[in-house]
């Protein structure tokens, strides 16, 4: 079981933009959702997170068809992130995780653990956009993650990150993991890919190029894997 991505398709106006895709994501993986600029990997997540549908095709988590799966059970990291820039960190990530059906009790307690494993204690009263970038990625990564979803979709989330505050959010994803959660992220980097999923899809130009254990996708094409995703 998990998610299944049954052979959609999506056009813009005259422009296909996804052909035929499938993919298979096991129920508490990390799966690694791998393309160049403009591949379709944001509007294939908007169609596993039924923000945009499939002209055809068919998307299921367990089973259920994805505009059924109640929202509060996704998390999503948008590439072009969402936080509220004038708003108080603490405030934000409470008033998002009530939203999504957390007692205040529930989401206060989570969001201090959360607070003191990432050390930005000191960042609670401040405005988002205050922080510096890396804490800001922080922040939305809680926003994400606070309301306890089954299923984390993030979109780039380790882009413009420096080395430190990317192995920071490395180890968020592996306790997320840990705790059993289906952890689908993009980016443009194999190497992210290598340091974390068993599993990757590489996608070229709407297209599903090559998928499957990372090993082994390594094992049969070398180094060309790395030439198949920029074509
Ligand atoms: P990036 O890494 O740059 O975010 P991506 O792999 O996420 O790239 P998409 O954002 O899914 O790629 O875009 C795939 C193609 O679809 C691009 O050519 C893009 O211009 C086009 N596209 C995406 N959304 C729309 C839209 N709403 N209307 C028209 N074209 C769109």
């Amino acid at each position: 079981m998990g998610l299944l991505v049954d052979q959609i398709n999506k056009s813009f106006g005259e422009v296909r933009v996804i052909k035929d895709l499938s993919m298979e994501v096991r129920e508490g993986s990390i799966f690694g959702f791998l393309g160049a600029n403009g591949a379709g990997k944001t509007t294939t997540m908007r169609m596993i997170l039924d923000i945009i549908r499939p002209d055809s095709g068919k998307i299921t988590w367990n089973g259920q068809n994805v505009n059924k799966v109640p929202r509060n059970r996704w998390g999503y990291l948008p590439e072009e992130r969402g936080l509220y820039p004038k708003m108080i960190v603490e405030e934000q990530l409470l008033f998002l995780a009530r939203l999504n059906g957390l007692s205040k009790q529930a989401a206060k307690k989570e969001m201090n653990e959360w607070f003191e494993r990432f050390q930005i204690n000191a960042n609670r009263k401040k405005k988002v956009s205050d922080l510096s970038k890396g804490n800001q990625q922080k922040i939305q990564f809680l926003a994400t993650v606070l309301h306890d979803p089954d299923i984390l979709i993030m979109d780039e989330p380790f882009s413009g990150l420096d080395p430190v505050n990317a192995s920071v959010l490395k180890e968020a994803f592996l306790e997320m993991h840990r705790r059993g959660k289906t952890i689908i992220f993009s980016t443009h980097q194999l190497e992210q890919v290598e340091e974390m999923c068993e599993d990757v899809l590489i996608i070229n130009k709407g297209q599903s190029v090559v998928q499957g254990n990372v090993r082994e996708v390594k094992r049969q094409h070398g180094r060309n894997v790395l030439r198949l995703k920029l074509d």
